[in-house]
């Protein structure tokens, strides 16, 4: 079977020859700088998303390359979550300026007049 493979491969061009000499080397070097690659990718994926601890990302990148740009896909938004968080528009309106109010407040907190 390698004998096999081997006529195959020689008779092939010489730049595959060259790949299937050096393969034990080539493809760990090949994995080792996707690696680095892939965890520059979660840095910015997360960076644009958001987040603080870079160095975290960057070793999720490098440890599980691509497995690690989906996890930063995949993984929560924090520059959308403000808005997820908005004030309860169910309070109570200011009578002056329409903004909502907790209730029970006294003062509206957008315009500063009483609210009874
Ligand atoms: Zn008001």
């Amino acid at each position: 079977m390698s004998d096999f493979l081997d006529q195959i491969i020689k008779a092939t061009s010489p730049l595959f020859n060259f790949f299937y000499e050096w393969c034990w080397l080539i493809l760990p070097l090949a994995y080792f700088e996707s690696c680095f690659f892939t965890a520059s990718i979660c840095k910015n994926i997360m960076q644009k998303k958001g987040y603080d601890d870079l160095k975290q990302w960057y070793r999720v990148g490098l440890f599980l390359n691509v497995f690690g740009i989906m996890l930063c896909r995949f993984s929560a938004d924090k520059t959308r979550q403000p808005v997820m968080s908005m004030p309860d528009p169910q309070g109570i309106h200011c009578r002056r300026c329409g903004q909502p109010n907790e209730p029970g407040t006294i003062y509206c907190r957008f315009c500063g007049s009483r609210m009874d």
